[in-house]
C-alpha cells in the first residue's frame, strides 16, 4: 500500500495527537488496573486508524513469559472490543520466540511464513482471516513485557514508515505500562506504611487517620474510649521464647483483638507488645469498663508457642474522648499515662481510667526515676558511631552518631527508652545540642587523623529541629571546630517534615542555604510522600530497615526498594540503605543503584575508641575500607 505525501502528513499529525493523548492518560495520577480498560480501547481503535489495520491488540506476558494475555483488542469490521484471551508458548513456540527476539515482527504473508505456521491453526487468528501482520514488542523495566499486534486482511508489504509507526506506538505503551507498574508499587509502599507488618493490624498513622474521621462524624452524645494495652512481663517472656516466639505471641494477641473488637472499634499495634484500641460508645462508661474486663479475661486464654502453653496477662489504661483528650494523639497519651500511673501507684498495672492529676504526678515520678537532667550534667551520655559506606566500593564515607546513656544504676540505656521522655520534657534540646557539639568536634578529630571528607550524621528530634536557636548553635559549633557545614548531616524523620509544613519548609531552606546536608530518616515508615519531598531541598533519604530486611526474602520488598531508589534518583536525591545485615542485601542494593549503606553487616554502632582502632588498622591514605567490605 503506497501512501501519498498528504496522507503521510496526516498520519504524522495523527501520531502526534495520539502521543499527546497517551501521555495525558499516562500522567493521570488515578491510572490503575481498574481505569486502564477504556484507555486501552481508545488506543487500539486509534492505532487501527494510524496503521490502517483491521485488527489491533495489546498483550502482556506473564512473569515466566509462557503466556500472553490480551489486554484489549479492536476489531474494525464490527467496531468490537474484546480482552482476556490467552495464548500459550507451548501452542505457539515459533511466534513466542520471534516476538521476544525481534523488536518488530513484520510478516507479509502469514500463510507461508514459518513464524506464523502455528498461529494459522489458532482459533484467535482464524476468525480474522489474517493475511499480514506487524507486531512490536513492548519493553518494560524488567525486559520485554508484551506486544502490540496489528493485523491486516490484505497482503501488505510493510514499509519503513509502518515499522517506525508501530515501534513508536509500542514505546508509548511501554510508558503507560511502566507508569502503571510504578503506581502500583507506590500504592504498595503506602499500604506498607499504613499496616503493621507483623500483625496486619493498622499502625499508628492509619489508626490516627481512621479514628480522627470517626470522631469527626460523631453525633451529639457519642463518645469514644481509648485503651492502651500491653502484655505483662513481655520482656521476660521474650527472653524465654526468643524473638520468633515473642513475635508469635504478638500475632496471636493481634488476631484475638481483631475478633474481640470488631468495627466500629479500631485496633492498632504501636510497637513491641503495645496495642491501642478505640471504641465508640453512647451509654454509660461503667458498661464499657465491664466489657473491657471481660475482654481482658478472654485474652488470657493460653497460647501455643514453640510447643509450650503460654499464659499471659494484660494491663491497660483508658481515656475517654472528649472528656480527657480532644484528639487521637492526646487520647493515646492519656490512656498510656493511666496505664503507667497504675503501675506506679499499685505496682499492678490494670484497667485504670485517666484523670488529669496523673499528668503531673507521673511526670515527676518518671523523672525522679530517670533523671535526664542529672545525666546530662554528670556527663553520662555518650555517642556511639556506626560507619556508612559507599555502596559501589564499600569505602567508609561517614558515620551516624547514636546516643546512649550510661546510667549509674540501670546500665547502658538505648535511645528508644529515653528520647521520648526527653522530647516531652523539653530536655531534648540541650541533649541534641550536646550531640551536635560532640559530633562537630569528632569530625575535626577525624579530619586531623587524615579522614578528610568524612561526614557525621546526627538525629534531630522534631522539637529541636524547629527550635529558634538551632541555626545559631550549629553555626557556633562548626566555627569553633573549624569544619565545613556539609560534613554535618542533619537527619530528620519523615513525620517531622509532615508536621508543620510551613515552619519546617522554612527551616529546611534556611539550613540548606547555610550549607548543611539534610537527610530524611526511616523513609517509608511514615507517609512516604515523594511528591511532598519535591518541595524540600533535602539531599538524602535513608530507606527504612523494614524494607531492607525483606530484600532477597520478599519479592515485594525488592520492588519497593527499587522504586524508592528510582524515584529518589529522579528527584536528584542520594539514598542510604539502613540496616544492611547481609552481603546478599548489599549486592541487591548495589544492583539497584543505591548510593550508600549502613548496617550491622559493616559494623554495629561502637564507641569512638573502637572506631579509632578501626582507622588505625584499616585506614590507608585517607581512606577506610572495613574487612567486611
Ligand atoms: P535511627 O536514626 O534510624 O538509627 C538507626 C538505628 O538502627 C540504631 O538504633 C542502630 O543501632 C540500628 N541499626 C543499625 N544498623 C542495623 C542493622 O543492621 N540491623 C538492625 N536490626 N538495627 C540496626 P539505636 O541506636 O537504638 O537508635 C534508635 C533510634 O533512636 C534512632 O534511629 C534515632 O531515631 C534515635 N536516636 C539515636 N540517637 C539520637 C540522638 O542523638 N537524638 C535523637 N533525637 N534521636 C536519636
Ligand atoms: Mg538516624
Ligand atoms: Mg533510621
Amino acid at each position: 500500500m503506497n501512501r501519498s505525501k498528504d496522507e503521510l502528513n496526516m498520519i504524522l499529525e495523527e501520531l502526534q495527537k495520539k502521543q499527546e493523548f497517551i501521555f495525558t492518560q499516562a500522567k493521570q495520577s488515578d491510572l490503575s488496573r481498574h481505569t486502564i480498560a477504556p484507555v486501552l480501547e481508545e488506543l487500539c481503535m486509534r492505532i487501527s486508524k494510524i496503521m490502517s489495520c483491521d485488527r489491533v491488540s495489546i498483550w502482556l506476558f506473564n512473569e515466566s513469559h509462557t503466556t500472553l494475555t490480551m489486554q484489549n483488542s479492536f476489531h474494525k469490521k464490527d467496531s468490537a472490543y474484546s480482552s482476556g484471551v490467552k495464548i500459550f508458548a507451548k501452542e505457539l513456540p515459533s511466534y513466542f520466540e520471534a516476538v521476544q527476539q525481534e523488536r518488530i515482527l513484520a510478516i507479509e504473508d502469514a500463510s507461508t511464513d514459518p513464524v506464523t505456521k502455528e498461529l494459522r491453526q489458532h482459533p484467535f487468528y482464524d476468525e480474522g482471516e489474517v493475511k499480514s501482520l506487524i507486531d512490536a514488542s513492548i519493553i518494560l523495566g524488567k525486559g520485554i513485557g508484551g506486544v502490540v499486534c496489528c493485523d491486516s486482511t490484505e497482503l501488505r508489504k510493510w514499509s519503513y514508515l509502518d515499522r517506525v509507526l508501530v515501534a513508536s506506538i509500542a514505546d508509548m505503551l511501554s510508558y503507560i505500562f511502566d507508569r502503571l507498574e510504578r503506581i502500583e508499587v507506590e500504592e504498595h509502599v503506602q499500604q506498607l506504611a499504613y499496616t503493621d507488618q507483623l500483625t496486619g493490624l493498622d499502625n499508628e498513622y492509619s489508626f490516627a487517620e481512621k479514628v480522627t474521621k470517626q470522631i469527626a462524624s460523631f453525633k451529639e452524645g457519642q463518645r469514644g474510649i481509648f485503651y492502651y494495652l500491653v502484655m505483662d512481663q513481655f520482656t521476660e517472656m521474650q527472653g524465654v521464647l526468643g524473638p520468633d516466639g515473642a513475635d508469635l505471641m504478638i500475632q496471636i494477641t493481634a488476631n484475638r483483638l481483631k475478633k474481640l473488637f470488631p468495627y466500629p472499634s479500631q485496633t492498632a499495634r504501636l510497637a513491641f507488645d503495645h496495642f491501642v484500641i478505640f471504641s465508640p460508645f453512647d451509654g454509660e462508661l461503667e458498661n464499657e469498663k465491664a466489657k473491657m474486663e471481660l475482654i481482658v479475661n478472654k485474652l488470657k486464654q493460653p497460647m501455643h508457642v514453640s510447643g509450650q502453653e503460654v499464659y499471659m496477662t494484660f494491663s491497660y489504661g483508658a481515656s475517654v474522648y472528649p472528656e480527657h483528650a480532644s484528639n487521637v494523639k492526646y487520647g493515646i497519651q492519656a490512656a498510656y499515662m493511666a496505664l503507667q500511673s497504675g503501675k506506679v501507684a499499685t505496682n499492678r498495672k490494670s484497667g485504670i481510667v485517666y484523670n488529669p492529676e496523673m499528668h503531673t504526678y507521673l511526670k515527676e515520678t518518671m523523672l525522679s526515676e530517670m533523671n535526664l537532667r542529672r545525666g546530662l550534667d554528670m556527663n553520662e551520655f555518650q555517642l556511639h558511631y556506626q560507619p556508612q559506606v559507599n555502596c559501589r566500593t564499600g569505602e567508609v564515607i561517614g558515620f551516624e552518631a547514636l546516643i546512649r546513656w550510661q546510667h549509674p544504676e540501670r546500665g547502658l540505656i538505648f535511645p528508644g527508652d529515653f528520647i521520648e521522655l526527653a522530647e516531652s520534657t523539653g530536655l531534648i534540646t540541650p541533649i541534641g545540642e550536646w550531640v551536635i557539639q560532640q559530633a562537630a568536634n569528632q569530625i575535626r578529630e577525624w579530619n586531623e587523623q587524615g579522614l578528610n571528607n568524612v561526614t557525621v550524621s546526627v538525629n534531630l528530634s522534631p522539637r529541636h529541629f524547629l527550635h529558634h536557636n538551632l541555626p545559631f548553635f550549629l553555626e557556633k559549633c562548626i566555627t569553633e571546630a573549624n569544619i565545613k557545614p556539609k560534613s554535618l548531616v542533619l537527619e530528620i524523620t519523615e513525620n517531622v517534615a509532615m508536621e508543620d509544613t510551613e515552619a519546617v519548609a522554612k527551616r529546611i531552606h534556611l539550613l540548606k542555604e547555610m550549607g548543611y546536608f539534610i537527610s530524611i530518616d526511616d523513609f517509608g515508615k511514615g507517609y512516604s510522600a515523594f511528591i511532598y519531598l519535591q518541595h524540600f531541598p533535602i539531599q538524602q533519604i535513608k530507606i527504612d530497615r523494614q524494607f531492607i530486611n525483606g530484600l532477597g526474602k520478599n519479592p515485594k520488598s525488592s520492588g519497593i526498594v527499587q522504586t524508592i531508589i528510582h524515584l529518589a534518583e529522579m528527584l536528584g536525591l542520594q539514598t542510604i540503605g539502613e540496616g544492611v545485615e547481609t552481603k546478599e542485601q548489599w549486592d541487591i542494593l548495589k544492583g539497584f543503584g543505591c548510593s550508600e549503606l549502613q548496617g550491622f553487616y559493616f559494623s554495629r554502632p561502637i564507641p569512638v575508641d573502637e572506631i579509632n582502632e578501626m582507622i588505625r588498622k584499616y585506614g590507608r591514605g585517607g581512606k577506610l575500607l572495613l574487612p567486611s567490605a
